[in-house]
């Protein structure tokens, strides 16, 4: 270990789960441990995928053991009798399986809130192997739990939902290793939208450099970006002093590409710049189905200044709805500037906001002409400053572009309240 506590370790991570193997469940858990555990300074050596089967995790088990320091399983804790992750581990460490009180006492204060009582299936969940330290689980019924093989090796379980397992990452993992590396750590994330990862990686190239004591994770989630900022000192350090800074370089960096932070939905900052404001907003989508609407109604609260949506799909619809002229529809198309801001207006009356939005394009992958090509959206905003109306060619696949449609519609409007 350096100084500034940067410990070349390595690790494993093992997921287990049959339905990962069929192909059924795309794997959230593998890429979010690789960069979480890059970020405290590992070097993940392997991701393995194995089935719910005894032997095959027992096996996958004492490997990793053998030729890492830290190894991470995700998956089979649940109630089950398909989840043998627990029962693995016991053979693999050649202890028994114990039932653990302690965990079985929250497990019942924990279901009694939700007006449930424990179950057999449940008891299963709090056999462990002897010797193991539980991992407290604050969204879900699976206990994770941490066992010590030899020479120091450590073996984190967390549970295969993605959103227990992230959680219980953060919350007991990461800081269970920096404790144990006598370090202090300090976890941000900072959400960016509207630039290319390689471009992103570029501007933020030479910052780990430049804060020793700074570790960079990057979470794709398209289309955007969790740049995850890990500050780790020894105990002498201040950790917060280092984060803070790496924050304030970042955003110099980054600019109004920061859209968020902390991984919160899309459009929360949007939605706190119309309250600041005391602007209301509207929308008209076509070709997005009401994917931007979507956005902003994941946001609590949006109701104080979202007034609603209007899915203007079909022409008739657009002039009916939306009271887009005939002849502009006719002589310029659905897919215009001209068609685009008339929706804008008329979304924005129709609904009587402050501000209207309207996203008309063309998702593929068919209809595309030489003047008008798959991928070509026109935006509008029509607010108190005026309306400004511009387009811009997406590419990838039809939920690609309808999904980026919705974001960029968005954040344009986010940029113009900063
Ligand atoms: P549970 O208590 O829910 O049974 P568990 O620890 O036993 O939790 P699994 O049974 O393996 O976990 O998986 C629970 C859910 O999480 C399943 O819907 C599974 O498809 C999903 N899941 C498991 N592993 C992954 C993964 N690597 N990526 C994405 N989803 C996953
Ligand atoms: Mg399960």
């Amino acid at each position: 270990m350096t100084s500034m506590g940067k410990k070349e370790g390595t690790a494993q991570v093992i997921l287990v789960g049959d339905e990962l193997l069929a192909g059924e469940v795309r794997d959230k858990n593998g890429y979010f441990l690789a960069s979480s555990l890059k970020a405290l300074g590992y070097k993940v050596t392997a991701i393995h995928v194995v089935p719910d089967n005894l032997e095959a995790i027992a096996n996958s088990l004492k490997l990793a053991q053998r030729n890492c320091e830290v190894t991470i399983v995700s998956g089979g804790l649940g109630p089950t009798s398909d989840d043998r992750t627990a029962e693995a581990a016991a053979m693999a460490f050649s202890v028994d399986l114990e039932l653990h009180q302690g965990w079985l006492r929250q497990l019942e204060t924990f279901l009694k809130d939700l007006g449930m009582r424990l179950g057999d299936a449940n008891k299963k969940q709090a056999l462990l192997p002897r010797g193991a330290a539980i991992l407290n689980n604050r969204k879900g019924t699976a206990p994770g739990f941490v066992m010590e093989g030899m020479d120091n090796k450590l073996l984190y379980f967390l549970p295969g939902v993605p959103s227990e397992l992230s959680d219980m990452f953060e919350q007991e993992v990461a800081p269970d290793l920096a404790s144990r590396a006598g370090l202090k750590v300090q976890t941000k994330i900072v959400d960016v939208f509207g630039l290319p990862e390689a471009v992103l990686y570029e501007r933020l190239d030479g910052l780990e450099k430049a804060i020793p004591s700074i570790s960079l994770g990057f979470l794709p989630e398209f289309p955007v970006i969790h740049v995850k900022v890990v500050a780790r000192t020894g105990q002498g350090g201040d950790v917060r002093a280092d984060s803070e800074k790496a924050l304030a370089a970042i955003e110099k960096k980054l600019g109004d590409h920061i859209c968020g932070r902390d991984m919160k939905p899309f459009a929360t900052s949007l939605v706190n710049l119309l309250k600041e404001r005391g602007k209301t907003l509207a929308l008209a989508e076509s070709c997005t189905g009401g994917r931007a609407a979507s956005l902003v109604t994941e946001v609590p609260g949006a109701s104080s200044v979202f007034k609603g949506c209007v899915v203007a799909y079909h022409n008739e619809a657009k002039q009916g709805l939306l009271n887009v002229p005939l002849e502009v529809l006719e002589i310029h198309g659905a897919v215009s500037a001209e068609t685009a801001s008339a929706m804008a207006e008329g979304v924005k009356h129709v609904l009587g906001a402050d501000i209207g939005l309207a996203v008309t394009g063309i998702a593929g992958p068919s209809g595309g002409t030489p003047d008008k090509p798959v991928g070509l959206i026109w935006f509008s905003m029509s607010g108190p400053w005026g309306i400004d109306t511009y387009n811009k060619v997406l590419k990838g696949p039809r939920h690609w572009i309808q999904s980026l449609a919705g974001h960029v519609v968005l954040d344009r409007l986010r940029k113009r309240l900063l």
